[in-house]
């Protein structure tokens, strides 16, 4: 056996109570293998700094972190208004993106009348207020009839359950957005309310255009995106799916999130893609040092059905506790991993496969049936670890690459430790020979699976298993 790690991965949202560099060291010694910075919040100067901070933290550590820029999308916000207004069911308000808070007018902060049509429902404050569009009556304004009674207030967030974007969901600020990050330390690129796969195309090639590396999430929170054929063929054009849990209950009632989540963890492993259960995971912990008990059973059972990430939101970007959470989180996911494998899945097993899919799944068999203490991939672009990693198996994926970008991905894929080394024949066994002098393995004689191609360094050429024994 070998040293104990968590294999599911823990992505922590930076915010004010850990925006410093001795607080992001903290958190990633604490157990933290990816940063959010949510460009619905986030300052260009504040995201400047804490990049360098992030990766000096995990040079300091010793670990590969990664770095996910959130963009907002189409996140609506009510504008500023005067004072809170109380609405009453019947009441009728004018949405314009080109007027101030005035009367029954109310500033919104994009121009809802090119995309919403007339019966549609919108939703503002998370779902507490519901709407239906009456009238369109400029080319700025919709009307809409006030559904409950409730209160409005400044820059709450607006849901378009119903509404279609038609494939044109990124906002001049996400483009903005998108232009800043480009040249920066960025290892993903996460895309809210994404609606088609013709989202995220878009995105990639905006991102290739510009010359990024980064990979693309999908963040699913819409009732579009959670049809089947949707959901598969998002699932298949983005490098990950973050389980958007927080909008996706508004949008689509909170009963739907835990079957989509156990559809879009299955989907992820079918296709080797990444997955990313998020929000309220250890929301009470924003408040108290300890988690609740449905918390604790939630985090658990994201770790039983194999997510390869769990992910903190106000826990960290605005709670009292950041570090207790992330050791919370870390407790649960360790106990729950030791007592219980991650369940195979039929999908990846039957079927057809490209040469990387089968080499992966024999070398995963092959593992088992030897007792091996690990699998070592080398890989170029992290394909190869990741599709390893779509089968879970009980042992740590140990990848070697010599692309920082590709071991900085590989820190949110289940099971994995990424390393950083030069391309070469025997990079994978020296690795593991080292790790062994190290004391990573705690017999005296393992056995590893090593996974690799001919020419180091080469995408897509797996095509080699070996097996090896370190005395
Ligand atoms: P958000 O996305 O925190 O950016 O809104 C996650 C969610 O909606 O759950
Ligand atoms: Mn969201």
């Amino acid at each position: 056996m070998s040293a104990i790690f968590k294999r599911t991965k823990i992505l922590a949202s930076v915010g004010p109570p850990i925006n410093s560099y001795e607080k992001i060291e903290a958190m990633t010694h604490a157990g933290v293998n990816g940063v959010r910075l949510n460009f619905s919040h986030a300052k260009y100067e504040d995201v400047e700094q804490q990049i360098p901070w992030i990766r000096q933290a995990s040079e300091k550590v010793g670990k590969p972190v990664a770095i996910l820029q959130d963009l907002q999308g189409p996140k609506i916000r009510l504008g500023n208004l005067q004072h809170n207004v109380d609405v009453k069911k019947g009441d009728e308000i004018i949405l314009d993106y080109a007027a101030e808070h005035e009367g029954n007018v109310y500033p919104v902060q994009y121009n809802l009348a090119e995309k919403v049509k007339i019966g549609e429902p919108i939703y503002i404050f998370d779902g507490k207020v519901r709407t239906t569009v009456l009238e369109i009556p400029s080319e700025t304004a919709i009307k809409v009839r006030i559904e409950n009674n409730g209160t409005l207030m400044s820059r709450k967030g607006i849901n378009l359950p119903d509404t279609d974007f038609g494939g044109d969901i990124l906002t001049p600020k996400d483009i903005k957005d998108i232009e800043f990050g480009a040249d920066k330390d960025i290892d993903y690129v996460a895309l809210s309310f994404v609606q088609s796969a013709d989202d995220i195309n878009n995105l990639r090639q905006m991102l290739v255009s510009l010359g990024s590396t980064a990979q693309i999430i999908a963040k699913v929170e819409t009732k579009a995106a959670i049809e089947d054929d949707t959901l598969e063929a998002i699932v298949k054009a983005s490098d990950g799916v973050m389980v958007a849990r927080g909008d996706l209950a508004v949008e689509a009632g909170a009963e739907v999130v835990p079957i989509v989540q156990r559809k879009i963890i299955a989907l992820c492993r079918k296709y080797g893609r990444l997955s990313i259960v998020a929000t309220q995971m250890m929301a009470s912990m924003v408040d108290a040092p300890e988690p609740m008990r449905a918390e604790v059973s939630d985090v658990a059972n994201a770790v039983i059905l194999g997510a390869d990430t769990v992910m903190l939101s106000d826990e960290t970007a605005n709670g009292n506790y950041p570090l207790e959470t992330v050791a919370a989180m870390k407790k649960v996911i360790l106990y729950t991993q030791e007592h219980l494998a991650v369940a195979p899945i039929t999908d990846i097993i039957k079927g057809k496969k490209t040469h990387r899919d089968a080499i992966s799944l024999a070398a995963v068999n092959l593992a088992d049936q030897l007792g091996a203490a690990a699998i070592v991939a080398e890989t170029k672009s992290g394909a190869t670890a990741g599709n390893i990693a779509a089968h879970r198996p009980n042992l740590p994926i140990i990848s070697v690459t010599s692309d920082p970008r590709a071991a900085q991905q590989l820190a949110l894929s289940y099971a994995n430790k990424s390393f950083v080394r030069p391309d070469g024949e025997k990079a994978g066994l020296e690795l593991a020979r080292a790790l062994k002098a190290d004391s990573f393995f705690d017999d005296e004689q393992v056995t590893i699976v090593i996974v690799s191609g001919k020419q180091p360094g080469l995408i897509g050429g797996t095509d080699t298993i070996r097996v090896r024994v370190l005395e």
